[in-house]
């Protein structure tokens, strides 16, 4: 994509997927003149009501996969779980970012630790679970509380389990359906914190802050930035890990990585996407360019914003009835309120966010 493209409004911006991230990569496309077209099984979706077009329709449909592609200028996605045959088939028509070998990774907790490990990136002890017996074994190998995940399709706190060594581990196994898992020893983090970081094909890179993340019932709460008792050495250490993650699978896009801090100042990663993040939501009201317009000059091949931030956030999820705050928000000025446009709430469900300054002496 050239600048020029760009002036001539012609550009199109293909997602796969109609959600949220999709409906915020669509609103920062609009800004810089591209449009957008959504691939989706699901009919009005977020994505979808803020889009040029949208093709909705199974992601194993090659017709409608192919009509798709023909529209459009660049291929991404905004989430990993696609099957890899529709991006396999995409990516025979058009250039597709993220390329398969991230979401391959990103789909699969198994191959993302091996991943890690492989490039010396510290995670919490993990030991990959086919039955009950493996579950049992290495119960007794980790030797104290620790986290059976699903290997694959775990999002927001599904598809886990916590246990401990007394813990009727049959019973667990089978709560998950007895399909392939991890189980992670539970690590006893000072904090959570996430770092993500812009990729353009020449392999030039710009990193956002890491912001602080707290989680309820496994669904990411509050964001706040800057993320406190986080030295620079720390930070810079963060975003290193993840240039290095991006860099190593030649990811052209975004890549968010979250970690857990220890006490004794050790980052341990914990998982990685290779899309907009929702711990980097609070950068769309702080920071010079955010995560979604820096995700569409990434994949697009655009120059890479500035990631810096000019002021001090928390980022809070409106999650199932929270969206019945959103009063509350309005009457607050100060407030970025940021909803999704769905019209279903359901429990866990997230329906929109909202940014809130901070003053820089309560953030620090
Ligand atoms: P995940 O889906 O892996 O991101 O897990 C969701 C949340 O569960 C994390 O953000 C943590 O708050 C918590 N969690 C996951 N794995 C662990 C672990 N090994 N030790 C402690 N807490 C964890």
């Amino acid at each position: 994509m050239t600048n020029a493209d760009l002036c001539g409004g012609q550009t199109v911006l293909g997602i796969i997927g109609g959600g949220q991230l999709g409906r915020m990569t669509a609103l920062a496309a609009a800004r810089l003149g591209v449009r957008t077209h959504i691939f989706t099984p699901e009919t009005d979706s977020p994505a979808s009501q803020v889009a040029e077009k949208t093709i909705v329709a199974a992601y194993d449909d090659t017709a409608a996969l192919k009509d798709f592609a023909s529209g459009v200028d660049v291929i991404t996605l905004e989430f990993e779980n696609i099957p890899a045959p529709t991006m396999e088939f995409l990516s025979g028509l058009r250039t597709v970012r993220p390329n398969a070998r991230a979401l391959e990774l990103s789909q699969d907790r198994r191959h993302e630790k091996d991943y890690f490990r492989s490039l010396g990136v510290a995670t919490p002890r993990w030991l990959p679970i086919l039955n009950a017996g493996e579950l049992v074994q290495a119960m007794e190998f980790l030797n104290g509380p620790a986290i059976l995940k699903t290997a694959r399709f775990g999002y927001d706190g599904k598809g886990q389990a916590r246990v401990r060594p007394d813990s009727d581990l049959e019973a667990a196994w089978n709560s998950l359906g007895g399909v392939p898992c991890v189980l992670e020893e539970f690590v006893p983090f000072e904090s959570e914190i996430s770092v993500v970081v812009a990729r353009k094909a020449n392999g030039e890179t710009a990193a956002f802050n890491p912001a602080m993340n707290v989680h309820r019932d496994g669904i990411l709460r509050t964001s706040t930035f800057p993320a406190p008792e986080m030295d620079v050495a720390l930070i810079e250490q963060a975003q290193d890990i993840t240039r290095t993650i991006a860099g190593a699978m030649d990811l052209v896009g975004l890549l968010a990585v979250e970690f857990f801090k220890t006490a004794d100042g050790r980052l341990l990663a914990n998982e990685m996407a290779p899309r907009p993040h929702n711990s980097a939501h609070w950068t769309m009201d702080a920071c010079h360019t955010d995560q979604f317009e820096q995700f569409v000059r990434a994949v697009l091949d655009l120059p890479l914003g500035d990631p810096s931030a000019y002021r001090h956030m928390r980022m809070t999820n409106l999650i199932g009835d929270d969206i019945n705050a959103v009063p509350g928000y309005l009457a607050n000025p100060q407030a970025r309120i940021h909803l999704y446009g769905k019209t279903e709430c359901r429990p866990g469900r997230k329906m929109g966010h909202v940014n809130e300054p901070l003053p820089r002496t309560l953030a620090e």
